[in-house]
Formats: C-alpha cells, sequence, structure tokens
C-alpha cells in the first residue's frame, strides 16, 4: 500500500491543448479517492498518468514516497480495473485471475490460494470453470475486481468500472467496491462522471473541469459548501436551483420576491449587484408541512407547473421568467455540468404528505439560511463557509 502523491501535473497532447492543467492531489495511504468531472475533463487522462500509460507532460507523480514519472507500468506496482474489465475471452475465470500472479512467476499452490481467496471475497466460486462470455455483467466486472485484489498491489485504480452495468447492479456493485476497499485498507482512485458514485464512495473527491481540479473535499462538504457555481451545479440531484439576486442590507430579491437572509451573508454579498443565487431542492417546503410558527416568514406564492410524487418525497416545478442574460448564463452552466434540468424554473423537494397541486398556487417556504450566492462573472462562491 502506499499514498499518491501528484504534484502539478501537466498534460498537454499534441495538438498543445492542456488536457490536465497543473493538478496537485495528495491521496493518503488507503483512502479512497474520486477524480469526477464531466466528459472531456482530464479525468481518465491523470488515472493514465498515475498507471504510466501516459506521459507526463511536466510535474511529479509519486507513488510511496518514489518518484514514478520515468517508470514503466509494470514497475510502478499499480492495479487497474478498466471500463470494459479487458478479461482474456479464451481463459476461464480462474485463469483470469491467476493471470498477473503467473506473469509474475508465483508457484501454484501461491496462486490457486490467491485466486480462491478472491473468489470467496467476490463470489465467485461457481463461476471459476466459466468463460467471461458466459457471464453476466456484475459477474465480469467481479472477475476484473478479483484479478486486480489478487496482486499485492500498492494501489488500485479505477477507470469508471460501472459505467456499464444497469442502474440497479451499480448500486449492488458499489456497495461491493466500498466494502473490499475498507476491508483491504487499500489506497484507491477511481474515475467516475457519476456524482452518486462520487458521493458514496469517496473518502475525498476531487472535481475537475476542463484539466483544472476546481475542489478536493469531503463528499458533505462539496455539497454543503461548494467553492463555484461549477460544483454547485455539479454536484447534487436534483441540481441546485440557481436564481438571479441582488441584495440590499437584509432583503434579497429573487424573481419571485423579496426574502430576509442571515447577516454573516448580507455582509458578503452587500453592493456586489446582481448575483447567482444557489439554493438546493430540498431547503424548500410547503409552509402547511412546516411546524407552527417556522414560516412566519420568507414565503412566497409558486404557480406548480408539474409535481412528481415518488412516495417518500415529492418534487414540484416551478417555472420563473428571468431576463435572458440570466437564461443564456443558466444554459452555459446546464452545458458545462451535463444538466439539462438548469432552467428559469425552481426544482423544489417537499414533504411527501404535501398535497399540493399541478396548475394551482402553493405556498413555500424558502430556508434563505442555507442559500449561497455566487459572483456570476467568477462563479465563485462568495458566501463559502456560511
Ligand atoms: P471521458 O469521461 O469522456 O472519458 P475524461 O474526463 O476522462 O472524459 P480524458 O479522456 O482524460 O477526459 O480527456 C481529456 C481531454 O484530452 C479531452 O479534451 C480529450 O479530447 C483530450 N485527449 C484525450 N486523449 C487524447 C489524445 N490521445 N490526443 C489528443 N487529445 C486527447
Amino acid at each position: 500500500m502506499a499514498a499518491i502523491e501528484m504534484k502539478n501535473i501537466v498534460k498537454q497532447y499534441g495538438d498543445g491543448f492542456p488536457a490536465v492543467n497543473d493538478v496537485s492531489i495528495d491521496v493518503a495511504d488507503g483512502e479512497f479517492m474520486i477524480l469526477v468531472g464531466p466528459s472531456g475533463c482530464g479525468k481518465s487522462t491523470l488515472l493514465r498518468m498515475i498507471v504510466g500509460l501516459e506521459d507526463i507532460t511536466s510535474g511529479d507523480m509519486v507513488v510511496g514516497g518514489d518518484r514514478v514519472n520515468d517508470l514503466a507500468p509494470r514497475d510502478r506496482n499499480l492495479s487497474m480495473v478498466f471500463q470494459n474489465y479487458a478479461l482474456y475471452p479464451h481463459l476461464t475465470v480462474y485463469e483470469n485471475i491467476a493471470f498477473p500472479l503467473r506473469l509474475a512467476g508465483k508457484d501454484q499452490k501461491e496462486i490457486d490460494e490467491k485466486v480462491r481467496e478472491a473468489s470467496k471475497t467476490l463470489d465467485l466460486d461457481e463461476h471459476l470453470d466459466r468463460r467471461p462470455a458466459n457471464l453476466s455483467g456484475g459477474q465480469r466486472q467481479r472477475v476484473a475486481m478479483g484479478r486486480a485484489i489478487v496482486r499485492d498491489a500498492r494501489a488500485f485504480l479505477f477507470d469508471e468500472p460501472l459505467s456499464n452495468l444497469d442502474a440497479k447492479l451499480r448500486g449492488q456493485m458499489r456497495a461491493e467496491i466500498s466494502r473490499l476497499q475498507k476491508r483491504l485498507g487499500i489506497t484507491t482512485v477511481y474515475v467516475t462522471h457519476d456524482q452518486t458514485e462520487a458521493m458514496t464512495l469517496g473518502d475525498r473527491v476531487a472535481v475537475l473541469k476542463r484539466g483544472i481540479l476546481q475542489q478536493l473535499a469531503t463528499p458533505k462538504e462539496l455539497y454543503e459548501q461548494p467553492v463555484n457555481l461549477f460544483v454547485a451545479g455539479f454536484i447534487g440531484s436534483p441540481p441546485m436551483n440557481f436564481l438571479p439576486a441582488t441584495v440590499e442590507g437584509n432583503d434579497m430579491s429573487l424573481p419571485f420576491g423579496t426574502f430576509k437572509i442571515p447577516d454573516a451573508k448580507a455582509e458578503k454579498t452587500a453592493g456586489k449587484g446582481l448575483l447567482m443565487a444557489g439554493i438546493r431542492p430540498e431547503h424548500f417546503e410547503d409552509v402547511t408541512m412546516l411546524e407552527e410558527g417556522r414560516a412566519q416568514s420568507n414565503q412566497f406564492e409558486a404557480q406548480v407547473d408539474v409535481r412528481e410524487w415518488l412516495g417518500d418525497q415529492q418534487f414540484a416545478y416551478i417555472p420563473y421568467e428571468a431576463e435572458q442574460k440570466v437564461q443564456d448564463q443558466l444554459k452555459e452552466l446546464a452545458k458545462e455540468v451535463d444538466s439539462e434540468s438548469l432552467r428559469t424554473q425552481l426544482v423544489v423537494s417537499l414533504d411527501s404528505a404535501s398535497e399540493i397541486q399541478e396548475g394551482q398556487t402553493a405556498t413555500l417556504f424558502i430556508n434563505t439560511e442555507r442559500m449561497h450566492f455566487f459572483d456570476p462573472s467568477t462563479g465563485e462562491n462568495l458566501t463559502v463557509g456560511l
């Protein structure tokens, strides 16, 4: 096992475009680190540079205290699991798992012990004599993991290992990977574009955009204290609502009314002109669902367009008017965070017992203590930590 330090890593391909631009990330020994971001953000390139499949343009890649920039992949002793599993179709499950051990010249007794241990861990005992073509997607995925864990590798590297599976299996495999990583305590770097995987698996998550590290934090911190608009919009589903806002003193004007905000937020936003306010769907509520006294202020009337009742919660969609400039900004952000739901509409998550109706007006409460305010030109969160 080993810590991985990425120090000012840059990768420029032939056309000079920096696919990875001055990224520094320290992965502690035994830590589960996620690299996440939309397509093309450079996460796979970064992973491939750790394992040695891609040259590093500049910066230092350090594994277990050794600079590995110039080491061939086989000399780095890292185990990688690929998106397409890369199993050998002509070999049985047993031989696929045994492959790296045979390559390393281990004796049959040790090979057998290790393969059987991995197979037990991954629930593959019944399938050891089959070939990959006769396995389900989830089983293939487990064979690929088996092949990775039999080696005494210094770290695991996963490149979107669950993206070929259906949603239910993805959920199961997510839990399995999490359990396995905790049990083995092995340093892991895991690439995904799926924010649910990022939030549920990682000890910490590195969010990348166009080759640049945006934020490196625990899932909770990313969710509650995103440093900029991009991270705020990327993490969370349905995503954070973004609204044009102006603040004067403690009064904040949104497209559907004026609300009071706490002093600390008012101080940070005073005199800044038009801002982008961000508020997550769960920080709204139908006032009839609130304890008495809670919703004295910060209420507004909303025309409910669509209601989605899911049993344990429900969402309501509420379109609002905004000037073209704001609409353009939201469209741009939606493109960046790969989301279709960033529009000039509020998405609110309400108690499932709420009896709001489509086409009718509801009175909603907005929890302004949980709001964020972003500088619309730089995207910076002006109220991070408040
Ligand atoms: P995806 O989720 O789509 O795989 P990613 O975040 O993993 O995306 P990378 O595959 O790391 O992104 O690519 C980062 C950037 O580098 C992209 O703009 C991509 O077009 C570019 N790129 C990747 N490989 C090469 C290459 N061999 N030559 C030139 N450009 C490349």
